[in-house]
């Protein structure tokens, strides 16, 4: 895509954002009716998520040709996923210990949501479980990523080592990723009109601005805390992709259209047709992008991992339940896990979160304050999930310098 088509659809997607909210906000339950746009646009994006993640992946790590260059990448990017997810988690706690946003709260007992009832046996075991999938179409049916990008490794290091008949086959999914991507930026023209209506009707679904309004002031702390958590993170990512990956401010506007999609959709799934396109049109070295993005948007959320921790001990305090350091070491430790076995879905940090709520003794039933506004939270923190993927990709790109000259 030209940058000129780029910058078009940029400015489409910021005023999609504001006429949405204003919709929403003043139309309230009318604005629902717009929600079929906003369906399709998410359903054209989910299309391409399954034969997105297999091309890339295989292209991209075939491309690679010496399989050892797969493990200096994978060990470059699992560095930086867990030490930015430590430090979100770090920040999420530092600021709900100063802020204090459960102390003094009167807790209603609300009902569970199901999808969290369902899933109260959730644990750690059931992180690893979901790696590996005993029937690849199931999974690509239910796009569970994790399996299918665990498969494509597998599959493209096999490749790498056939000679003449793996390279026919790599050029294959080489061409089918490059189709892939036409296809995604031929989407792309639907994002601005497809975020609009995304707004409009989830800021309709609550009742309008007022509404909204006294859903937020209800749990006011718990907001303030969560959003200048990621924004300090989002600050902390900015130092890393300056100084670590070398990029410039530019980056960050090249990745605006992915960010705003995030904040939209709610899902670092689905936005990844977009990011893997962003960050293609920024120069990054796109064998490491195709490694690192399908990766990142299903187990690195820093977002996340912040939340977790913030809404952990938020319902601690409360409902009045002391923890002390050796109870949010393992909330540091479970809230990692819980961001990196949450799916890259709306709300689906509220359902991992069983995990760390499990480990510590706190009710589940304190998940109940969160719900009202998780769905506006979840914006934010999958805002920074896509930034934190974005800046890895830049991260790997500035640690394979011999890959700059020879991109496909
Ligand atoms: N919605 C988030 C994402 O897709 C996950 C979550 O925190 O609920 O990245």
């Amino acid at each position: 895509m030209s940058h000129k088509h780029a910058m078009f659809i940029l400015y489409g997607i910021i005023a999609g954002v504001v006429a949405g909210g204003f919709t929403g906000w003043h139309f309230g339950e009318g604005a629902v009716k717009v929600k079929w746009i906003g369906d399709l646009f998410l359903d054209a994006l989910k299309m391409t998520i399954v034969p997105l993640v297999i091309t890339s992946i295989i292209s991209g790590i075939a491309s690679l040709g010496d399989i050892r260059r797969l493990g200096k990448l994978g060990g470059i990017t699992l560095a930086y996923y867990f030490s930015t997810t430590f430090i979100a988690v770090a920040i999420g706690l530092v600021f709900v210990n100063i802020i204090q946003p459960g102390a003094g709260l009167q807790l209603s007992t609300a009902h569970l949501p199901d999808t969290v009832a369902a899933n109260e046996n959730a644990g750690i075991g059931h992180i690893f479980q979901t790696m590996i999938s005993p029937n690849l179409f199931d999974a690509a049916a239910h796009t569970k990523i994790l399996p299918i990008i665990l498969f494509s490794i597998m599959f493209a290091a096999a490749l790498t080592m056939l000679g003449k008949p793996g390279e026919v086959v790599v050029s294959f999914f080489d061409g089918a990723n490059k189709a892939m991507l036409k296809l995604i930026g031929w989407i792309m023209y639907m994002a601005p009109i497809g975020i609009f209506s995304l707004v409009a009707y989830r800021l309709g679904k609550e009742g309008g601005g007022e509404a909204f309004m006294n859903e937020i002031t209800a749990v006011g702390w718990h907001v303030a805390t969560v959003i200048s958590g990621l924004a300090t993170h989002f600050v902390f990512l900015l130092m890393v992709m300056f100084f670590v990956a070398g990029q410039g401010w530019g980056y960050l506007v090249g990745m605006l259209r992915a960010l705003l999609t995030a904040f939209g959709t709610a899902s670092s799934s689905a936005t990844l047709p977009i990011t893997m396109e962003c960050v293609r049109e920024n120069n990054i070295n796109e064998r490491a992008a195709r490694f690192t993005l399908p990766l990142g948007s299903t187990i690195n959320m820093d977002g996340t991992a912040l939340y977790e921790a913030a809404a952990a001990m938020f319902i601690a305090q409360a409902y009045g339940i002391e923890l002390g350091i050796s109870a949010q070491i393992i909330v540091f430790i479970t809230a990692t896990l819980a961001a990196i076995g949450a799916a890259g879905i709306p709300e689906a940090g509220l359902v991992t979160m069983i995990i760390v709520l499990n480990a510590v003794g706190l009710p589940l039933e304190g998940i109940g304050i969160l719900l009202a506004v998780d769905w506006f939270l979840d914006r934010f923190r999958t805002t920074i999930n896509v930034w934190g993927d974005a800046v890895g990709a830049a991260v790997a790109h500035r640690f394979m310098p011999n890959d700059r000259d020879a991109q496909s």
